[in-house]
C-alpha cells in the first residue's frame, strides 16, 4: 500500500468508526429519509439524464479539417466523461428536472459539477450535428436572409463569429443564437451555453464553436484561428436552418 492508499485506507477506516458509533444516536436523520418528497426525488425514474448521442459520421469524415485522433478523443474521452460526471451529480444531488431546457434554467442553482458537466454534455452534442462532411455548404432561405439582413452579408458574419471565437479567453464557445428571433453572436466561457439562466445574453442556440484547446491543440496548437478558418469548410448549415 502506498503512502496516498494507506493514508486514504485511514481516513475511509475512521469515517466508517465514526458513522457507526454515531449514527445510533442521530434519530432524525430517519424521519428526513422517510420525508416522501425526498423519496420522489431520489426515485424518480423520469428525472432528466443526459444521453451522449451517436457521432453522425465516422472520426475520420472531418479529415483534413479536424483529425480522426482529435475527433476520437474528443467524442470518446471529453465528452463521454462530461456525460458520466453529469449522470453522477443527478444522481447524487437527487436532481429532477425535466428535461435539458428546465436543468439549464436552473444552471445558477446547480453545482459546479452538475453545471460544468451537464453545459459539456449538451454543447457537445450540439456541436457534432452542427458539423458534416463533403465540402462547404452555404445558408439558404430564411437563415440567409436573416444573417445578411444582421450583419450584412455572410463573409461579414464569418468574420464576427471569428472575432468572438478568437477573443474567447481560455476555454469557452462561440454561438450564433437567436434571441427572440435576433441573430446574435456571443461567446461563453468554460461549458456555459446560452441556455444556461445567468447567461448574460440567452438565446435559442443555431451554431456553435468549440474553442476549447482539446478541440483543436493535436492538429493546430496555438493556432486557433487556423483550426475556426478550417471548421467553416464542415458547417451544416441545413441543420443550422432547422433550429432556426
Ligand atoms: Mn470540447
Amino acid at each position: 500500500m502506498n503512502n496516498s492508499n494507506r493514508r486514504n485506507f485511514i481516513k475511509n477506516t475512521i469515517t466508517l468508526s465514526l458513522g457507526a458509533a454515531v449514527l445510533p444516536a442521530l434519530g432524525p436523520l430517519n424521519v428526513l429519509a422517510a420525508d416522501p418528497q425526498e423519496k420522489g426525488r431520489q426515485d424518480n425514474p423520469a428525472a432528466f439524464q443526459f444521453v451522449q448521442d451517436k457521432l453522425p459520421y465516422a472520426f475520420s469524415a472531418l479529415e483534413p479539417h479536424i483529425d480522426a485522433a482529435t475527433m476520437e478523443i474528443h467524442y470518446t474521452k471529453h465528452h463521454a466523461t462530461y456525460i458520466k460526471n453529469v449522470n453522477e451529480a443527478i444522481v447524487a444531488e437527487k436532481l429532477n428536472y425535466a428535461s435539458d431546457i428546465d436543468f439549464f434554467a436552473n444552471a445558477s442553482k446547480l453545482s459546479v459539477k452538475a453545471r460544468n458537466n451537464g453545459g459539456g454534455s449538451w454543447n457537445h452534442n450540439f456541436f457534432w450535428h452542427s458539423l458534416q462532411a463533403g465540402g462547404p455548404g452555404a445558408p439558404a432561405g430564411a437563415l440567409k436572409a436573416g444573417i445578411d439582413e444582421t450583419f450584412g452579408s455572410l463573409d461579414k458574419f464569418k468574420e464576427l463569429f471569428a472575432q468572438a471565437a478568437i477573443g474567447r479567453f481560455g476555454s469557452g464557445w462561440a454561438w450564433l443564437i437567436s434571441d427572440k428571433g435576433t441573430l446574435k453572436i456571443i461567446s461563453t466561457p468554460n461549458q456555459d451555453n446560452p441556455l444556461m439562466d445567468d447567461a448574460p445574453v440567452k438565446g435559442k442556440p443555431l451554431l456553435a464553436l468549440d474553442v476549447w484547446e482539446h478541440a483543436y491543440y493535436l492538429k493546430y496548437q496555438n493556432k486557433r484561428n487556423e483550426y475556426i478558418t478550417a471548421w467553416w469548410n464542415l458547417v451544416n448549415w441545413n441543420e443550422v436552418a432547422k433550429r432556426l
